[in-house]
This record gives structure tokens, C-alpha cells and sequence, in this order.
């Protein structure tokens, strides 16, 4: 069992003046494997306070100290990895073939922020004046269970680069992680108050940091809804907020294809983190030239992907991360089945010849075809294992289809030709295109148009988004 019960504040682990329980599971087994004792609105305003005492100093400090410290923290996170990866399989149930990209992800974040804060232009002239980029202030960082230790120290290195201070929420669900990555930056030894943990409830802890005057800015990551509360509490103090919402990605397949590569593509597009994933490329769109060969190829893809043990390497679908989840996913396959979508593979209930994991929260890589944009399981984002194949006629229809969401995160582009793709590319709505890949790359924004959300994370626009230009005019500038 894994009791963890402080919060940290002040440079200091402390007992939360909250008492609420909140148990921790093995989506693999069901099995309760931890209690975290959670924070209350005092304790966030005490790490509010401790946040704003740490500001007047940090927000002076230069780059070279920023970026030492940037350094410290990464070698801190890195030492710690094996415990990180046992605490990701173990509590939200990342296939161990993701788990890896998710504990050195936070490791690269604080080395790839110390890169850009090298060359990043603080002082600006811009006509007679010079322009000085300024620290926001106190920010909440506010993150989801899906990549909680990667959200934590991403956040946390763009306000360390801008010289803000912050107060931390990361989701309850990942209370493991947490407790570890705290103890890896305690270990940095950064100066006290720098950055506050206070794991709790969203709707109290989450809901007072958003809220709360002393708060500058907030960054978020997390579905829509939550988004969109955060937006309306932030209001009365005018905070600066970047939304990581979520999203209903589209993976267009051209007819020009090669479909032996394009389809094992589109369902790691789809399946990736256990289709937990905000980018995940949910809706396929299948030229109606070759939807057969589509179909058929895609259901043996999905048929063959391994659902089951995190631990096991070849599994690419673990459990869903919590019992409400894994209701959500099985909701979704019913819905789509009741509005007329023909399930390819997969569907309702736990996948076959699993017995040793039937406590455990496991769902069925499903694919559905024949799916209209207009569908309940076309429109809303589901966060699990659900693929739908939606045809099309043609490039113009596709591109529409694309586009006919209220989401715009993220968008797959596979075709043989690349300039035809690039032009597809060039007319989709989404903060991210990708073009036969699957690839990542810190030094690009990362952000949603619509409904996915509001401002940029990584690189430059990151960085943008803790700082609040300042012009200096007149004599002497
Ligand atoms: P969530 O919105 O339920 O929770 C996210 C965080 O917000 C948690 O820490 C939660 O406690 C907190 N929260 C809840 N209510 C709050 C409130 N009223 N005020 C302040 N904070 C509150 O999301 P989740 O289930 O943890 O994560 C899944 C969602 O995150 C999906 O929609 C997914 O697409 C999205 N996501 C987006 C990105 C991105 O970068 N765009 C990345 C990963 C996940």
C-alpha cells in the first residue's frame, strides 16, 4: 500500500490541513494500492502565499542561473525513472511499450526549455523603444492524469524559463507519480516556494487556485469542460490562461496510399496511451475507392492489437485508467452501435481469454465503419480504444469532414504523394498536422485551434505565453 499523505509547500513536505481520503487503484486489477490524503482551499492559499513571498527574488534571477536550475531538475527527474516507470504502469495502466516515452518526456522538457531559454530574446527594440518580456507572477499549473509527471515538469519548466513562480495541481488519479516527481525536484534543491504540490480535488483545490487574485496566470491541461470552467473563474482577476483541451483528431487517408504503411499508422494514431491520448486520431476517413481494402485492413490491425498486462511489452492497449473510464468507453461503443455505426472489431465488454485480469478495467480495441460525421462517437471525444472509419469521395469532402468539429487539436495526413499531402495539410483546421508520421517535436507549438484550447505550450510561444511584453520609451531608452 502506498500512503501518501504530504503536500508540498514552502520547500517543505507538510501534512495537508485537508483530511480527505482519496484511494488509489491498479486499473490493472481494480485493486486499491494506495490512500492520498488531499489538500484543502487552505492549503492552496498557503501555497499561494509561500508562491508570491518566492516571487520578487526568483523573478530577478538571470538566464544562466534559470538555466542551471533547469539542469538540476532534470538530472533530479532522471535518477529517479525506474520508480517513475513502475508508478505510470502501475497507476494508470501505460502499456510498459508508452511508459518509456512518458518517464524521459519530464527529463527532456527541463533540457529542452534550458536550450531555448539560452537563446531566448528578453529585450527587444522594437521602433524607439526597447521591449522588455516580464515574468506574468504567481502561476497555477493545473494537469491531467494522462501524462502527469510530463505536464508537471513541462509546466513547471516554462514558468522556471520565465521567471515565475508556481502552484501546482496535478490530478488526484496520479497522486504516485506525483509524490515521486516531487521528491526528484525537492532534490534539486531549489529555493522554497518556487514551486508548491498540492495534489486535491479539481472542483475545490483547482477551483481556488483559479480563481484566487494572487494568481497571475493559469495553464491547464484537461478536457474541455474543465477548460471552460477554468475560463469563467480566471474572468474576475483577468489571469492569463492557456487551455490543452481536448480533441476528435482526424487521420485522412488519401487514395493514393500506401495502405501497408498508412493503416498500421492511423491505429497507432488512434490507440496510442490506450487511446487516452488528447491526440489521438479517433476518426479515420477512408476514400470510398478503396473503403473495402480499408476496412478489411483495419479491422485485421485492430484484431491483432494486444489488450491486456501493462507489464507485458507487446501490449498495446492496457486497462482504462479508472472504473468511470472504463464506463465512458463501453457507453460510447453502445451509442455507436444504437445510431447505426457497423462494429468492425472489438465492441462492449472485456477483452477475450483475460480471466487473470477480469477485476481489472479492460476494454476491447474497437473499430467501427460506415460512421457519419454527425454521430454521437464521430463528435465527441471518447479517451479510449474506439476507431471509426468514416468515408468520403472525395479530397474536398474529406478535407470538410476534417474540419467539421469543434476540435482542432491535432490532424494525420497519409497519402503516397507528399506535395498533394502538404496541400491537404496546408487547408485543416488544427494546431498540429502530421504528414506520414507520427512525430514529435518539443521545438514546435502545441495547442489547439476551437475547442481544444486557448495559446501554445513548447518553444517559443510557450515561453511567450508566462511573459507579458513591456515597452520603455522616452530618454535614456
Ligand atoms: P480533467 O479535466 O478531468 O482534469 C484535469 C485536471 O483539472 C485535474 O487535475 C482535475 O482535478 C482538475 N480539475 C477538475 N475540475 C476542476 C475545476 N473545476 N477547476 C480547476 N481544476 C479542475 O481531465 P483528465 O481526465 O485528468 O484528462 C483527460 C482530458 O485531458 C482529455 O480531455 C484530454 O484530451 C485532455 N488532455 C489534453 C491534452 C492537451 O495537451 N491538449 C493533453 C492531455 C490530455
Amino acid at each position: 500500500m502506498h500512503t501518501i499523505d504530504t503536500i508540498y509547500i514552502d520547500g517543505r513536505f507538510v501534512t495537508p490541513h485537508g483530511t480527505e481520503l482519496f484511494d488509489l487503484h491498479d486499473p490493472a486489477t481494480g485493486a486499491v494500492t494506495g490512500r492520498v490524503r488531499l489538500a484543502d482551499e487552505e492549503d492552496v492559499r498557503a501555497a499561494i502565499a509561500a508562491a508570491k513571498r518566492a516571487l520578487p527574488a526568483f523573478s530577478r534571477t538571470g538566464k544562466a542561473e534559470r538555466i542551471a536550475m533547469l539542469h538540476r531538475l532534470a538530472d533530479a527527474v532522471a535518477a529517479r525513472r525506474d520508480d517513475l516507470l513502475d508508478a505510470v504502469i502501475g497507476e494508470y495502466g501505460a502499456p510498459a511499450s508508452r511508459a518509456a516515452f512518458m518517464v524521459d518526456h519530464p527529463v527532456n522538457a527541463f533540457r529542452e526549455t534550458a536550450a531555448l531559454l539560452a537563446d531566448y530574446p528578453f529585450l527587444r527594440r522594437m521602433g524607439t523603444a526597447e521591449v522588455s518580456m516580464e515574468p506574468l507572477g504567481v502561476a497555477g499549473l493545473i494537469t491531467p492524469w494522462n501524462s502527469n509527471a510530463g505536464f508537471i515538469c513541462g509546466k513547471l519548466a516554462t514558468a522556471i524559463a520565465a521567471g515565475c513562480t508556481t502552484v501546482i495541481k496535478p490530478s488526484e488519479m496520479s497522486a504516485r507519480q506525483t509524490q515521486i516527481v516531487t521528491e526528484a525536484l525537492h532534490a534539486a534543491g531549489l529555493a522554497p516556494g518556487l514551486f508548491n504540490i498540492v495534489t486535491g480535488r479539481g472542483d475545490r483545490v483547482g477551483a481556488t487556485i483559479s480563481s484566487h487574485p494572487d494568481v497571475a496566470k493559469i495553464s491547464f491541461t484537461g478536457f474541455t469542460a474543465t477548460g471552460k470552467a477554468i475560463l469563467r473563474s480566471a474572468a474576475d482577476t483577468l489571469k492569463r490562461v492557456t487551455l490543452e483541451l481536448g480533441g476528435k483528431s482526424p487521420t485522412i487517408i488519401l487514395d493514393d496510399a500506401d495502405l501497408s504503411q498508412a493503416i498500421p499508422l492511423a491505429i497507432n494514431a488512434a490507440f496510442m496511451n490506450s487511446g487516452q491520448a488528447c491526440i489521438a486520431g479517433t476518426r479515420l476517413l477512408a476514400p470510398r475507392s478503396r473503403l473495402a481494402e480499408i476496412e478489411a485492413r483495419a479491422r485485421s490491425a485492430v484484431e491483432a492489437v494486444r489488450a491486456g498486462d501493462p507489464r507485458d511489452p507487446a501490449t498495446i492497449v492496457g486497462p482504462m485508467v479508472s472504473r468511470t473510464q472504463w464506463e465512458r468507453v463501453q457507453r460510447y461503443i453502445r451509442i455507436g452501435v444504437e445510431e447505426g455505426a457497423v462494429l468492425l472489431a472489438g465492441g462492449e465488454g472485456r477483452p477475450d481469454g483475460q480471466p487473470e485480469f477480469s477485476g481489472g478495467w479492460f476494454v476491447r480495441p474497437t473499430l467501427f465503419t460506415a460512421v457519419r460525421n454527425d454521430m454521437t462517437i464521430a463528435r465527441e471525444e471518447i479517451f479510449g480504444p474506439v476507431l471509426s472509419i468514416l468515408p468520403y469521395e472525395d479530397e474536398e469532402e474529406a478535407i470538410a469532414i476534417a474540419n467539421d468539429t469543434v476540435y482542432g487539436l491535432q490532424a494525420y495526413v497519409l497519402s503516397g504523394d507528399t506535395a498533394r499531402a502538404r496541400r491537404v495539410a496546408d487547408r485543416i483546421v488544427a494546431g498540429r498536422v502530421l504528414i506520414n508520421s507520427l512525430t514529435h517535436d518539443p521545438k514546435a507549438p502545441f495547442g489547439g485551434f476551437k475547442q481544444s484550447g486557448i495559446g501554445r505550450e513548447y518553444g517559443s510561444f510557450g515561453l511567450d505565453a508566462f511573459l507579458e511584453p513591456k515597452a520603455l520609451l522616452g530618454e535614456g531608452v
